[in-house]
């Protein structure tokens, strides 16, 4: 497959990827209301010709999936895009701005799905040299926490029969015209957790007939400070943040319940599953000592963002084809996270970041910022990059 005739596609395609963009940016929708957003991709797909067309997932009218198929025979490639906007009011004036109130694409998922389109679009002009199955997976509801749409979509069959799949995110961290990427793990889990410490209240004069949930809560918040610190290796990376504390009701009340709640991140699947139990084991024997009891409720969010090697570094090396050597960044890991990760438990994933920071085009404000924009200059390349990525993947042999 040659590249370069998939860069200058990509390029051709540049005003339609804008114009697409825009049109989404100003049509934002909020997870799980993605409708309109869908129905026009799951049009332009059609007119594409591409197969097994299904749009709606989770009981919803959202999301869309799709496979090209190219006329070689060869492995099965899905590709990622998410489709959801934020609630939040845009503060950009442009002159595509929100025509929605209160929501906004303010992670850049416009620009995913603009972005996907084209590489559809690049491939179905390339389909006589184009090997196997592209899957396109234009995924609702990223931003949704714990009801997300990348499980929905690997219930519903997103994966099946796919040998490895590919994604970016634009990424207001890296200038334009470059491409980050990371093997291993690129972004954190995230988890959240919730105590509800069980006392006896009383008067606040005589706390001899009371046992204080409050002096309890500040104990086990102090003692959770050495888990990290204590328990796991320093050499790996968590965070455990108490973010919530409520007790209480006056001066002179002992209160009956404290509550304390926070989050979790990390980027090792290992430690993830033993935080639960460490943190349980604290709460319980904290609480024991002060004669109060401990509810934990642990749940989890988003798993680790891991990138395999060998598909990770594929993608790097057409990544080196489109933006150049220098251009193509290794990057420090990102501590947020990604529903993208529900795939990469499943097959092997790789996840890129597209820099699109250019002051002089406003684009430079972080994600979910009432100020956040892409530079669109930077997008066909990201078409290009997935593109290329796709067409070289499915044509290899197997691993
Ligand atoms: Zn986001
Ligand atoms: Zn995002």
């Amino acid at each position: 497959m040659n590249i370069s005739s998939i860069i200058e596609k990509a390029n051709a395609l540049s005003g339609k990827i804008t114009e697409l963009r825009r049109k989404f940016h100003a049509n934002p929708e909020l997870p799980w209301q993605e409708k309109e957003t869908s129905l026009f991709v799951e049009e332009y797909l059609r007119n594409l010709g591409l197969e097994n067309i299904k749009r709606g997932f989770g009981g919803t009218e959202c999301g869309v999936m799709a496979d090209l198929k190219g006329a070689k025979s060869g492995r099965c490639v899905a590709l990622r895009g998410d489709i959801d906007a934020l609630p939040l009011e845009e503060e950009n004036d442009v002159p595509y701005r929100s025509k929605k109130s209160g929501v906004m694409h303010a992670c850049g998922h416009d620009a995913h799905t603009a972005v996907l389109l084209a590489v559809a679009e690049i491939l179905s002009l390339m389909k006589e040299e184009l090997c196997g199955t592209v899957r396109f997976l234009f995924q609702p509801a990223e931003e949704a926490g714990m009801h997300s749409g990348a499980p929905k979509m690997i219930e519903e069959g997103a994966l099946d029969g796919v040998d490895a799949i590919g994604g970016l995110h634009v990424w207001a961290l890296l200038e334009s015209g470059k491409l980050g990427y990371r093997t291993g793990p690129i972004m954190a889990s995230a988890d959240i957790w919730d105590l509800k410490i069980q006392g006896k209240g009383g008067h606040g004069a005589m706390p001899h007939n009371a046992v204080d949930p409050t002096v309890t809560a500040a104990t086990v918040i102090s003692t959770l400070q050495t888990v990290v610190s204590r328990e796991i290796d320093p050499l790996e990376t968590v965070v455990l943040s108490v973010g919530k504390l409520e007790a209480g009701t006056a001066v002179n009340i002992i209160p009956d319940t404290a509550r304390v709640a926070g989050n979790v991140r990390t980027t090792n699947r290992e430690i993830r599953g033993r935080m639960e139990g460490i943190m349980k084991r604290v709460a319980d024997g904290i609480c024991a000592a002060m004669r109060c009891t401990a509810e934990l409720t642990y749940t989890p969010i988003y798993p680790v963002t891991v990138n395999d090697p060998v598909v990770t570094g594929f993608m790097r090396s057409v990544a080196v084809d489109v933006f150049g050597a220098e251009n193509v960044k290794e990057l420090p890991v990102a501590m947020g996270s990604e529903d993208y990760s529900y795939y990469g438990e499943k097959v092997p994933a790789a996840y890129v970041f597209l820099g699109i920071a250019d002051e002089t085009k406003g684009s430079g404000n972080q994600h979910h910022n009432p100020k956040f924009n892409v530079d669109d200059e930077a997008l066909p390349k990201g078409a290009a990059l997935l593109a290329g990525f796709a067409a070289r993947f499915t044509a290899r042999e197997s691993a």
